[in-house]
């Protein structure tokens, strides 16, 4: 688990993070259909998550009540069996802390579903955009389904001012930068957020 030093410092990144993700979500609105009630980005997924961020998640923990507490750790459970019985390459699962189609630990929450929603580059620089894309949601009023990338022909088409941009908002980056660098934030290896809550090596 992380160090109280650590923690302070991230909590000190998220409150920069806050400011610049909200910037850019302001900004690419016209791209963003994230609504109330909303959950497909938590119903399946591997949520790249760093130690620091996983212990942050489990001081929410101390927030909740028995009951919510009671449904993660069927979740987990849950969970657990699936992995053991997944043939996959990936193991995708819904987030535990996912109850009633809403995050129990909001405030707490990670990096990865902060910069959620928005269009990105990843590691090698590749744009890629929410999957969420594909149910007709983010990004999906220009996207060219066929080639799998955003259509400058269709955001013409569109008649919106803002281009559809992706901004360096990858987990890589985002654990891994200037300002990381700055406060001494050292995220270490990012690593699917199940191999923390089932307390695999
Ligand atoms: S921690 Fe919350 S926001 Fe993040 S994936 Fe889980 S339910 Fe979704």
């Amino acid at each position: 688990m992380a160090d109280v030093n650590a923690l302070q410092k991230y909590r000190i990144y998220l409150q920069y993070l806050e400011k610049k993700l909200g910037e850019y979500f302001q900004e690419q609105s016209p791209y963003i259909f994230c609504k109330a009630g909303c959950s497909s980005c938590c119903e399946k997924g591997e949520y790249p998550f760093t130690e620091i961020e996983f212990s942050y998640l489990m001081l929410g923990v101390q927030t909740l009540s028995p009951d919510t507490i009671k449904k993660i750790e069927a979740n987990i459970e849950q969970i657990r069996k699936d992995k053991a019985e997944c043939k996959e390459k990936k193991f995708l699962h819904a987030c535990p802390f996912l109850i009633d189609k809403k995050c129990s630990l909001y405030d707490f929450r990670g990096i990865i579903c902060r910069s959620h929603g928005l269009a990105f580059f990843d590691k090698d620089q590749h744009l890629l955009v929410p999957a969420c894309v594909d149910e007709g949601l983010n990004y999906s009023n220009v996207y060219d389904f066929e080639n799998r990338t955003i259509s400058s022909e269709k955001y013409k088409a569109t008649g919106i001012k803002q281009e559809p941009l992706a901004h360096n908002v990858g987990v890589y980056y985002l654990t891994n930068n200037e300002i990381t660098k700055e406060l001494g934030l050292d995220f270490g290896e990012i690593k699917p957020m199940a191999h923390f809550f089932l307390g695999e090596d």
